[in-house]
């Protein structure tokens, strides 16, 4: 097909009436086929869809034509439709309960009457419950009132070929229930009516189709508490000038969606920050662990950044929106959220290819099950029976819940954590890891040094100050942490800038640029000796300030350094703490900065690192070719960096893992975004996505023992139809079971 890149358009809909695996299979593979489909993702457990298509030959609309035609409800997956999705579901959910009492009750004077039967009770009433015309009668109900939702989805799936579960019900009870018809009145042996185990078969299908949708509403609890703590409405305050020339503040409550860019909000106590902005003015303390799983308050004050959706806990604030709300950090996570808990893990393709060649494999074991059973027992209702239980224990249910459940379930707990986990794939990646690559800057460390030593040549022709300004201007151009310090570092002396020209990052390594025609080198120590740039009068400050784990840069023209300048950049909190757990689950660690070695040598020893873990003065394309070694050896390598020149270390990792305290296009592109920076998360996002993988091949084995298990039981007779509509309901109700026990999961240790 045709493909072009730009012309690609992405729609997002919520599905309405998937019942199993073979109906959001049946979607992907119908919408798929259509021309200007790039991709068709749907996932059964969130009901959501994902299509990727060209708008020049498709659009939503006919998306959603193709998926109401194709026998399911599509509905855009948006805050307007939000609410009409759910009192839709509301609906769909009254409808089933009342369906599954009417059902219930019908069935149970037939079971009460079976019971009898075995149990040697032969009273009139029971003789009663067992005349054809009183089986007839309850079962009918059930049968056409109950079961036409199982035809109709049957028939649809057949009229597209992509034959689903229901063709299997449908198939084993109507049999059940003619072949009783036929024996009761048209001749046939009267003792031998099926009509209780149609009526139960579908009775308890639909309990296990409720239970699980109750179930399934659960796992997506995550999501729904993420967008509980969106505000509905800002207070903005705008300022009017009165008649006499005084200008007075109003004081207005507007709906979060108007609240623009630039926006005078006040947020009192105890009330949720709105939109993402800064202090304008005010003092408090803010409770952020729903973004980040911090659970120590932050205090905030003047010109601090505020994030949406965090609690504003003792002091009113007036702050400034920077971000309109669509686009907010919740929002963001939000959005993440729920495509990964809608994205599929490739162990899925296993489950969907079973599926898919499942329904017709089946119908083929029954029909051989019906002629054998026949062959050899002589009783066309006996062999009728035997085929009815292969039909029904076969219906591959469980096994389309079993991978959809698990993640939706893990990345809930992920986001509850402030663990971010892009997707299923990701996700399966993530637990297969057993080397965790650290970047040094921003990510065992603050990221925000502070300068500790400032000295200049004392024979230079140019004043501290001059020296100073040169520098300053120099770094005001560079985004590295180290330049910010220096920047904060020159606010204090109130200096007048130069005008730089011709600036250049020397990535990795420092910067140039030119200042009155004069070139200037701004670098660490090494730069200096690759320049052959003198800096003798700085040579004791060196290893002093490094052995300390500091860090030295210089300001050289193109003859000798002028001016040296250290920073500290203090380890965060955790990190010593967070690498020990990482070894003690077993994880190897190593620490690569393109910082001096003596200077990583001394931060790797005071948290916990041995020399050998520890890879120093490497250029950002260095960090990757590490990465690639470490590959080499068989290593399954996660890259944690901060966004700051590791990004093609980032890249070239199994799974690229990002701090939320980062850059923006580090979190875009990583599997896994750690919100608050905080190491001791990265052993919690090894457990969970060890725990989730876990969760999903127990659900896998326990849907295919199900279903492998269970057909020659009833080819031979073995498994009674009812024993095997039990089974189908409790075997997606214990997958749906085992996936919600995450919820539970302790991330603490190995287990
Ligand atoms: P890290 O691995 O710690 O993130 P980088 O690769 O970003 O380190 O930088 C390596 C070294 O290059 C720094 O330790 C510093 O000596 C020097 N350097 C890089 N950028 C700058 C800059 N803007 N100003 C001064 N020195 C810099
Ligand atoms: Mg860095």
């Amino acid at each position: 097909m045709h493909q072009d890149p730009l012309n690609r358009e992405f729609s997002r809909l919520a599905i309405t009436g998937m019942t199993c695996a073979n109906c959001s299979g049946r979607i992907e593979r119908v919408v798929g086929k259509k021309p200007g489909i790039y991709r068709a993702n749907v996932n059964l457990a969130s009901k959501k869809g994902m299509f990727e298509y060209d708008p020049n030959l498709i659009d939503e609309a006919e998306i959603i034509q193709i998926i109401e035609k194709t026998g399911f409800g599509a509905i855009l997956d948006d805050e307007d439709h939000r609410g009409e999705l759910i009192l839709q579901e509301e609906r769909v959910a009254k409808r089933v309960r009342l369906t599954l009492i009417i059902s219930a009750l019908l069935s149970l004077p037939m079971v009460i009457g079976m019971i009898a039967m075995l149990a040697g009770v032969h009273t009139p009433w029971v003789e009663f419950l067992h005349r054809p015309w009183v089986q007839l009668l309850l079962t009918t109900p059930i049968q056409f009132g109950v079961g036409i939702r199982f035809y109709k989805a049957a028939w649809a799936s057949l009229k597209v070929k992509a034959p689903s579960m229901d063709v299997l019900v449908s198939l084993g009870t109507l049999a059940a229930f003619f072949y009783s018809v036929y024996n009761g009145f048209l001749g046939g042996d009267p003792t031998h009516l099926y009509f209780e185990s149609s009526a139960v078969i579908i009775t308890l299908i639909l309990l296990g189709k409720y239970m699980e949708e109750r179930a399934k509403n659960r796992t997506g609890a995550a999501i729904r508490s993420l967008m509980a703590l969106q505000a509905k409405t800002a207070i903005r305050i705008d300022e009017v000038t009165a008649e006499d020339g005084t200008i007075r503040e109003i004081f207005t409550e507007v709906p979060i969606g108007s609240v623009i860019v630039g926006d005078k909000l006040l947020v009192h106590p105890g009330k949720t920050i709105p939109v993402d902005g800064s202090v304008i003015s005010g003092n408090s303390t803010i409770d952020e662990s729903m973004l980040t799983g911090e659970s120590l308050p932050i205090d905030k004050g003047v010109g601090d950044e505020l994030f949406s959706g965090t609690i504003n806990q003792s002091g009113a604030l007036v702050m400034t929106s920077t971000k309109l709300d669509s686009e907010s950090t919740l929002s963001r996570i939000i959005e993440m959220v729920n495509d990964a808990q809608g994205s599929k893990a490739p162990i899925q393709k296993i489950a969907d290819q079973v599926s898919a060649i499942f329904v017709p494999a089946v119908i083929v074991i029954a029909i051989i099950t019906l002629l054998i059973s026949f062959v050899v027992i002589g009783d066309w209702g006996v062999a009728i029976m035997h085929s009815v239980a292969v039909l029904v224990i076969a219906c591959p249910c469980a096994l389309g819940l079993a991978t959809p459940t698990a993640i939706m379930v893990g990345t809930g707990v992920g986001a509850n954590n402030g663990i971010l986990i892009k997707n299923g794939e990701s996700l399966e990646r993530a637990a297969k890891i057993n080397t965790i690559v650290l970047d040094k800057t921003g990510t065992i460390t603050e990221g925000a040094p502070k300068v500790t030593h400032f000295e200049v040549r004392k024979d230079g022709l140019l004043s501290e100050d001059e020296l100073l300004a040169i520098l300053v201007g120099l770094e005001s151009h560079s985004e590295h942490p180290l330049a910010k310090a220096i920047v904060v570092f020159g606010e204090s002396h109130s200096l007048e800038k130069p005008k730089i020209e011709n600036f250049q990052a020397l990535v990795g390594a420092g910067l140039r640029g030119e200042v009155g025609g004069k070139r200037y080198f701004v670098g660490s120590p090494r730069l200096m000796d690759e320049m052959k740039l003198d800096y003798m009068p700085f040579k004791r400050v060196v290893p002093e300030h490094e052995s300390m784990g500091e860090t030295v840069v210089m300001l050289s023209d193109e003859h000798q350094a002028l001016v040296v300048i250290t920073m500290a950049d203090p380890v965060k909190a955790t990190s010593k703490e967070a690498i020990a757990t990482l070894k003690a689950i077993g994880i190897n660690v190593i620490m690569l900065t393109g910082d001096n070695a003596r200077t990583a040598a001394k931060i790797g020893v005071d948290v916990g690192l041995m020399p050998d873990e520890i890879v120093a003065e490497l250029k950002p394309e260095d960090k990757a070719s590490v990465v690639k070694e470490l590959q080499a050896q068989g290593k399954i390598v996660a890259m944690v960096g901060d966004g700051m020149n590791d990004a093609p270390a980032l890249a070239q990792a199994d799974a690229g893992i990002a701090m939320g305290t980062g850059t923006d296009i580090a979190m875009e592109s990583a599997d896994v975004t750690i919100m608050n920076g905080d190491l001791i998360n990265l052993s919690k996002m090894i457990l969970l996505s060890e725990l989730t993988m876990r969760k999903i091949k127990q659900n896998l084995f326990w849907a295919f023992i199900y279903n492998t298990v269970g057909i020659p039981f009833a080819a031979f007779g073995l498994l009674s139809p009812i024993i095997a509509g039990g089974a189908m309901a409790f075997s997606s109700v214990s997958v749906l079971i085992n996936s919600l026990s995450l919820n539970r999961a302790k991330l603490t240790k190995k287990s």
